[in-house]
């Protein structure tokens, strides 16, 4: 699914989510890497082969809530 010069990290990679974004709906609370990972705003993931990933990282005190 990549095509960048030099191929982001696949979604079997632990380093999954330093690949770049393709789409980014902060209204919706998720992005699209281009290794087809998508990423929520929680830090939850939805892998290309239907797994889920559960968030992993503690929300910024910072961070504004989106969800009503
Ligand atoms: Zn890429």
């Amino acid at each position: 699914m990549c095509q960048h010069q030099t191929p982001c990290p696949t979604a079997d990679s632990a380093d999954r989510e330093s690949a770049r974004l393709v789409a980014h709906h902060p209204e919706q609370g998720w992005s699209l890497l281009c290794n087809g990972v998508l990423l929520f705003e929680d830090t939850g993931e939805l892998l290309p082969d239907g797994r889920v990933i559960d968030p992993h990282r503690p929300l910024g005190t910072a961070q504004v809530m989106t969800a009503a």
